[in-house]
């Protein structure tokens, strides 16, 4: 458990008994007071919950997963914050960047919320690894405010360990979150980890949950608030518990490869690779480790459906894998079994390419042409049917008019 007692008080506050803005009616007042001053809108709600709160805290992160998660689009933050998708309730968003709150009001947020005084519940989304107090010497890692009646420095952790016991779900948000990330790689002098590490396999939230993970480095920010979305569904009484797999992940978002929904997979079917960046073929001999890689960027995008590794001609690096990033180092290097993989695709592969390219242009040909030269003017030579692919049209024939008495 951490050592919270390592912490100083704070050297510079000569004052921590600030008076704390308590009027709901000012605008710098904490939410979680601001709040309770809004009618509810019983037009906007359906079930029990007019609206939960959502404590985006955030450790070793880089910022990089709320860059994210503004960019979803099914449903879009506003519009859980103005509360107006159906089902859903209002979500009162407490965020170390874009609460209107700052300071102490801010803090009082979290401070109400691990005493139980919120007026509605809860739940926290978690950004960036969990560095390791008991390491951080005689200072800390992370800091988030401080105790008003002693001054010292409270550290996210702290809130944490505080919060997560009334939380209606602990939802870590990104790779670092989940498995530790880039902070937890080799050497991590922090002793970075994830919360489900952190917070160990016993840990239930209100609702009974254990830690959910969305990973990613970014994650697509859809996928964060899609899984937000369902747990709200299911706090609200409208939808069952979704399908998490045994790390903790929305099993619909993770289950597949990145390689099955890839644009360049029908490349490695063929057994044709990219010889360099630019290259349209498949990128695995440069790489990429999207055959077994759970991850669903290929087929979602990054925004709105768009962008995305491998639409945009990236590599995949494993970023969303609990094995990252140590396992998928070097990056940029044929991952050790491309080379099995990949010379049996180009043997395979190869041959099944040359049938296609046959049947294909067996296709193109109507059956008005089929002994004929294409009547096209743009045909560049000679075009009858020749050899194999006369033979090819007389093997598809026959087979597929085997039950109307041959070939035609
Ligand atoms: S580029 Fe990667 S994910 Fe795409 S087909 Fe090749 S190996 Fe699979
Ligand atoms: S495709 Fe690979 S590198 Fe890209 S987001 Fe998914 S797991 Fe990360």
């Amino acid at each position: 458990m951490v050592q919270y007692t390592k912490v100083p008080d704070h050297p510079h506050n000569e004052n921590p008994l600030l008076p704390l803005i308590t009027d709901p009616a000012d605008p710098l007042a904490p939410i979680a007071l601001r709040s309770t001053l809004l009618e509810p809108n019983t037009d906007q709600f359906q079930g029990p919950l007019e609206k939960v709160y959502l404590f985006w805290i955030v450790g070793a992160s880089c910022d990089g997963c709320t860059i994210a998660v503004t960019g979803a689009t099914h449903p879009r933050l506003e519009d859980l914050l103005l509360g107006r998708v159906p089902g859903l309730p209002r979500v009162e968003l407490i965020h170390t960047v874009v609460s209107v709150e700052s300071g102490p009001e801010w803090t009082e947020n979290l401070r109400m919320a691990a005493a139980g005084e919120l007026d509605a519940p809860f739940l926290i989304c978690w950004e960036g690894s969990i560095m390791d107090e008991t390491y951080s010497g005689d200072g800390y890692w992370m800091g988030l405010g401080e105790d008003r009646e002693t001054g010292r420095q409270i550290t996210s952790l702290e809130w944490l360990d505080r919060m997560a016991p009334k939380a209606a779900a602990v939802v870590a948000v990104g790779t670092c979150a989940t498995w530790g990330g880039i902070p937890a790689a080799a050497n991590n002098p922090t002793n970075a980890k994830g919360v489900m590490d952190h917070l160990g396999k016993d840990y239930r939230s209100t609702l009974g949950l254990p830690v959910v993970n969305v990973p990613g480095c970014s994650p697509v920010g859809d996928n964060i608030i899609e899984t937000a979305a369902a747990a709200l569904l299911f706090l609200n009484g409208l939808a069952p518990l979704p399908e998490f797999d045994e790390l903790g992940r929305p099993a619909w978002l993770f289950t597949e490869t990145v390689h099955r929904h890839c644009p360049r997979a029908g490349y490695y079917e063929e057994g044709v690779f990219a010889e360099e960046y630019g290259d349209k073929e498949c990128l695995v001999e440069l790489g990429c480790w999207g055959p077994v890689v759970q991850c669903n960027i290929a087929e979602r995008g990054i925004v709105d459906g768009h962008g995305g590794c491998m639409n945009m001609g990236g590599i995949c690096i494993g970023c969303t894998m609990p094995g990252f990033p140590d396992k998928f180092a070097p990056f940029y290097a044929a991952p050790p079994g491309s080379f099995l993989s990949g010379t049996t695709s180009r043997a395979v592969g190869g041959f099944i390419r040359r049938v296609r390219r046959l049947t294909m242009h067996d296709k193109q040909r109507s059956v008005r042409w089929q002994d004929d030269e294409l009547p096209s003017g743009w045909a560049r030579y000679k075009t009858q049917p020749v050899g194999a692919e006369k033979a090819v049209h007389r093997f598809y024939s026959k087979v597929q008019h085997h039950n109307d008495g041959g070939s035609q």
